[in-house]
């Protein structure tokens, strides 16, 4: 279970209990109705993911930054890929493409059975596993590498989730998904992305097209 443990942050979370009901509100308006979602999102103190300087807006459904030219996604993003994550049914082994400051991260925790979380930026990874022990969840493991490879020592997933926006979808992650596993991924160059859902068939992988969406992109290259 989690717990909020650090008596500085208690106060910011308890004055912005109707920030957060109201954000709660708000992502259901907008027709994300999977009730374990919404519980995990209001449950879990979003301010504690971000600067202190913009605790303030951490209850706005919006993408804040997290320094390193990279963004804490959007509530509502993070609701919408959990859901279709989960739409077939209870997932145990999620793999996650792109830690950043953990929200995501956060919110798998509490829905799947254990997630396993890559990410490229150490200093964003060392914050991410901070934040993971202060809210006691511990069933989350991390590794410091390039998420176009993916995690094969411990594949295969059933379910994967990538929260930067590939060009194309890394033939990496699609060996790594177990049957009947689902991956949801944002693929596209520049401002023109769409989401993607991938599920592994029997003979081959079925791609739905869902949403335009933008994220910061899913680098190549060397660790910075
Ligand atoms: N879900 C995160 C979003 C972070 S932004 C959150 O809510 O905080 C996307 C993250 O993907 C960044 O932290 C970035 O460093 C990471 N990333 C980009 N390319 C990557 C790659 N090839 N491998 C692993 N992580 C990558």
């Amino acid at each position: 279970m989690m717990r909020e443990q650090d008596p500085q942050h208690r106060g910011i979370g308890m004055t912005s209990q109707r920030t957060r009901e109201r954000l709660i509100q708000r992502l259901y308006d907008e027709g994300l109705s999977n009730a374990r979602v919404l519980e995990a999102i209001r449950r879990t103190p979003r301010h504690l993911f971000v600067d202190e300087a913009l605790a303030h807006r951490a209850y706005e459904d919006t993408a804040l930054p997290i320094g390193h030219n990279q963004t804490i996604s959007q509530p509502y993003m993070v609701a919408r890929m959990s859901e279709l994550l989960l739409a077939a049914g209870p997932l145990d082994k999620v793999l996650e493409i792109g830690t950043g400051s953990g929200y995501q991260t956060a919110i798998l925790s509490q829905l799947v059975e254990r997630v396993f979380s890559v990410e490229r930026i150490q200093v964003l990874q060392d914050r991410a596993k901070e934040r993971m022990t202060a809210l006691n969840l511990r069933n989350v493991v991390f590794r410091w590498g390039d998420g176009w490879e993916g995690w094969p020592a411990l594949a295969p997933y059933n379910g994967i989730i990538v929260t930067a926006a590939a060009a194309e979808v890394p033939q990496a992650l699609l060996d790594q998904l177990a049957p009947g596993g689902r991956m949801v991924i944002p693929v596209g160059a520049g401002d023109e992305q769409q989401l993607l859902l991938i599920v592994r068939e029997d003979n081959g992988f079925s791609r739905h097209v869902l949403d335009a969406v933008r994220f910061v992109p899913l680098l190549n290259g060397p660790l910075a």
